[in-house]
């Protein structure tokens, strides 16, 4: 991962830089950052930079042999340890997760990744005393290429208490291996092995930040960008799933409400408002972004031979049913009637009665012949 790659942090970046181009590398450092910070993302730019045949002063080149094995997270002297699941497992046996997730999802936390890793939900994380032998004789072994060695241990908070054979290596490390400690809790890691360790502390995001960047991956609208911003409380892993989860969360709350509609069923319509209005003002505008994302795969898969629904699924069901109770007109005065009442919303109209006269609006536009959602 190159230092670009990573949202904000600049401050940081440019001091990380500076003591590489200087040649002061500490032997062991600890970035320390909150879920959401990037830390895991700095420090594989660290790495990166570190090992990178032809830097510039900003950033790794990202192209040199270094720089492409360390991007698949596949350079031959480049460690990783991490929490697994289950006794004596070592972190090589889940090598491919690893690749993936962190490819995937540099800001993931431990629940993502034991979700990944793991079916149990149940599994405590653990980085077993197996796994810091297997550390142990990986580091004692010749750099197959250049000079350095080093080992990225994330959420070290997991390590293995009872006596772990890391602390040894990293107090006395062999020449040029360096380690990276990437945790999120200070107060949860081995006194003996923090204090072993220089402290690079990566803050959490402002809401100006987190804003900017949701305003420009994924092209929110400013008061959007800025409500989840102030939802996720520094957190950019949160701030973006939010974003991202939102078919999840609300594809099938808006199925049932636009299924009432359609069925007059007012009882029904009226209990889903209810339930809905609970969810506050920010999480209902997403709802109802998330029904105009319906509406115009809807609108889409009408007007197109061959249209691939973006939807999976009972969603996906759902719009082929849907689009034969709305015609092209019907479609587009719901599309108003819900963008119009985002914008109330936004503006402190009182969101029971907003959703309620939308929904009743919404009752007008459907064709009403016999259609099973
Ligand atoms: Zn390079």
């Amino acid at each position: 991962m190159k230092f670009s790659e990573i949202t904000g942090h600049e401050g940081l970046k440019a001091q990380l830089i500076q003591s590489i181009r200087e040649g002061r590398v500490p032997h062991a450092q600890l970035f320390l950052g909150a879920q959401g910070s990037g830390n895991l993302g700095l420090a594989l730019a660290y790495m990166q930079y570190l090992f990178c045949n032809q830097p510039t002063e900003t950033d790794s080149c990202g192209e040199c042999s270094s720089c492409s094995k360390i991007q698949g997270l596949a350079h031959p002297d480049v460690h990783y340890s991490y929490p697994t699941a289950g006794a004596k497992q070592v972190s090589t046996n889940f090598i491919e997760d690893w690749r993936q997730m962190v490819s995937e999802h540099p800001l993931m936390n431990v629940g993502d990744w034991m979700t990944r890793i793991s079916k149990d939900e149940n599994k405590t994380p653990n980085i077993t005393r197996e796994e810091s032998r297997d550390i142990l004789s990986k580091l004692s072994l010749k750099p197959f290429e250049g000079e350095a060695k080093a080992l990225i241990i994330w959420m070290p908070e997991y390590l293995d208490k009872i006596g772990n054979s890391l602390l040894k290596i990293i107090e006395e490390p062999p020449q040029k291996t360096y380690f990276i400690l990437v945790a999120n809790n200070f107060d949860l890691l081995l006194p003996t092995l923090s204090s072993r360790t220089q402290l690079v502390k990566v803050p959490a995001y402002s809401s100006e930040q987190i804003s900017e960047h949701l305003k420009s991956s994924y092209h929110l609208d400013k008061s959007r960008a800025e409500s989840i911003a102030f939802l996720a409380e520094g957190d950019m892993r949160k701030a973006i799933g939010m974003v991202e989860d939102v078919d999840d969360n609300y594809s099938d709350s808006f199925r049932k409400l636009m299924l009432a509609c359609y069925q007059n069923d007012l009882s029904t319509v009226s209990s889903l408002v209810d339930e809905l209005a609970k969810l506050g003002r920010t999480q209902l505008q997403l709802f109802l972004q998330n029904g105009l994302k319906i509406l115009r795969e809807t609108l889409l898969y009408r007007s197109m031979d061959d249209y691939k629904i973006r939807f999976s699924g009972e969603h996906k069901e759902f719009i082929k049913n849907f689009s034969r109770s709305l015609n092209a007109k019907g479609i587009e005065e719901c599309y108003t009637a819900i963008n119009e009442t985002i914008y109330h919303i936004g503006r402190n109209a009182n969101a029971k009665i907003s959703l309620f006269q939308l929904s009743l609006a919404l009752r007008h536009h459907f064709i009403r012949k016999k259609v099973k959602a």
